[in-house]
């Protein structure tokens, strides 16, 4: 780091002026902060895992500058909501804790603004309604924008064109590779944290060794050397440029691998418990603070032609599950569960006919069938009631897999309530894994191909004004849809054929 953007300034004043739960601001237990803390280049980037301190550094290098120079300061968030609970839960506490700052606080306490001595701090919300136009600053740092609109941070950083300082950081935990804070920090110097190996001297990032940075020796869960696996203390580490020439933009890397806030075995625990692939990526972004692909990138054509088996379509008999998309025609998937858990589809057909669903389950001895309950409600209903425990109207509703029953008495039928994010992340990553094939030739293949490759990504707003990932919705992908009911009658079948005693007899032959 070149000594024109190194200072001890900001660690002194935090240690006279800051008190955190209870304690007077101390970098005793992190170490790998304290160059950051010295570090005033002027454009900064920090991929990073939840909870490894990196916000809380802004606020107190944003209130520093504020305390010792005359400057305004935007904090920029995606949404006006992540600003109301940023400023309430993370700075409000900081400034009543400090005597000096109490002191130097101006003006009535606005979640938006607080007034510093001459300097003002601002917090916006990027998609907020509060233009980010209006204010000309000296430093603006972007915090969890990953999925905020570009867009707008380019006109946010015009902000700081006539500023003398014209300082910008930007802070996120990642979400895709090649997106967002990810394309921020690879084009930055990139700074990992590295730790050498006693025992053999390698010396590399930690988190591009995952998991064989982290080992479980006689009961105990260490973070080890990815080459001989002799444990070691991450607390003695030093950051390292892997592209010194980028050096232009400061990037760093923090990960819950070098922070040792969150222990070696809970995170081996929660990796090794990551069973879907909503978790997983979960685990990659907030644990690793890396960008993960799986099930977020939508399927390509080659992708896809992948997916084909050998088989060709043809209706078969026996313990089969089916799915089907409704609107004015049906889209109908049908495909039996191999012994090696991956899912054959035989047959694909788009009708009108609802009585064609009647046939297929009883023709073909479909021990599951997930129907969508909307729009045409009665008619989903109708068939469950005509195939009793062996149809399911399906809505997309809630945050689980959760199964349940719908209507009174003779009436009722058994429903399912399906996370529509998770499931359609299942399909796209058994799909992207080889675990579901679909049957060769015909235009039904054809079309579900083109379905499955309309399956894209977007971002909307969530409960509370949160930004979230969703799949889009309005587009032509029944087939998609119909084969995502089908996987969850797989994943719900309440029984096997023998053991129900479902009739296998009196089935007919169809073209
Ligand atoms: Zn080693």
């Amino acid at each position: 780091m070149s000594d024109s953007h190194t200072t001890d300034e900001i660690l002194e004043w935090a240690s006279s002026n800051i008190i955190l739960r209870n304690s007077p601001f101390s970098l005793e237990r992190y170490p790998f902060l304290e160059q950051i803390y010295q570090d005033i280049s002027p454009i900064q980037v920090f991929r990073k895992a939840a909870q490894v301190g990196i916000t809380t550094y802004h606020i107190i290098k944003s209130l520093w500058l504020a305390d010792t120079r005359t400057v305004k300061i935007i904090y920029f968030f995606p949404t006006d909501s992540d600003v109301r609970d940023f400023s309430k839960d993370r700075v409000a506490p900081i400034i009543s804790a400090s005597p000096l700052l109490r002191e130097r606080v101006r003006g009535t306490d606005n979640v938006g603004l607080k007034k510093l001595g001459d300097s003002s701090l601002y917090f916006r919300g990027l998609l907020g309604k509060v233009r980010v136009r209006s204010v000309d600053a000296d430093y603006i740092i972007f915090d969890e924008l990953d999925m905020a609109d570009r867009s707008q941070k380019e006109y946010a950083r015009d902000r700081i064109l006539h500023s003398s300082l014209a300082w910008e950081s930007e802070l996120s935990i990642p979400s895709l590779p090649g997106v967002g804070i990810d394309a921020s920090f690879k084009a930055s110097d990139q700074h990992f944290w590295l730790v050498k190996c006693p025992s053999c001297s390698t010396e590399e990032p930690l988190e591009e060794h995952f998991p064989d940075c982290i080992r479980e020796v006689a009961g105990e869960v260490s973070i080890v050397c990815p080459k001989c696996h002799t444990p070691l203390d991450v607390r003695c580490g030093r950051w390292v440029a892997k592209h010194p020439q980028q050096g232009e933009v400061r990037g760093y890397q923090l990960s819950q691998l070098i922070a040792g806030i969150i222990s070696p075995g809970r995170l081996l625990s929660e990796f090794k418990g990551a069973k879907n692939e909503t978790v997983k990526r979960r685990f990659y972004n907030s644990m690793l603070g890396l960008p993960y692909a799986g099930g977020m990138v939508p399927l390509d054509g080659i992708h896809l032609q992948a997916c084909l088996g050998s088989e060709p379509m043809r209706l078969e008999v026996g313990p089969s599950y089916m799915g089907v998309d409704v609107g004015d025609t049906l889209h109908i998937s049908v495909g039996k569960m191999t012994t090696e858990g991956r899912v054959r589809i035989f047959w694909l057909e788009a009708t009108e006919s609802w009585e064609r669903l009647d046939e297929l389950i009883e023709a073909c001895g479909v021990l599951c069938t997930v129907i969508d309950a909307m729009p045409y409600k009665h008619s989903a209903k109708e068939l469950a009631l005509s195939h009793p425990g062996r149809v399911y109207i399906a809505y997309y509703q809630g945050e689980h897999l959760a199964k349940g029953r719908e209507g009174k008495g003779e009436k009722a039928v058994p429903k399912v309530n399906i996370d529509r994010t998770e499931s359609l992340d299942e399909l796209v990553a058994r799909l992207s894994r080889g675990e579901i094939s679909l049957p060769q030739g015909g235009g039904a293949v054809e079309e579900a191909l083109r379905h499955l490759g309309r399956l894209r990504k977007e971002r909307r707003e969530g409960a509370g004004g949160r930004t979230v990932l969703g799949y889009a919705h309005g587009l032509e992908d029944h087939y998609a849809m119909a084969l995502n009911y089908m996987l969850v009658a797989t994943a719900i079948a309440p029984i096997r054929a023998e053991r129900e005693g479902i009739s296998l007899k009196g089935l007919r032959t169809f073209k």
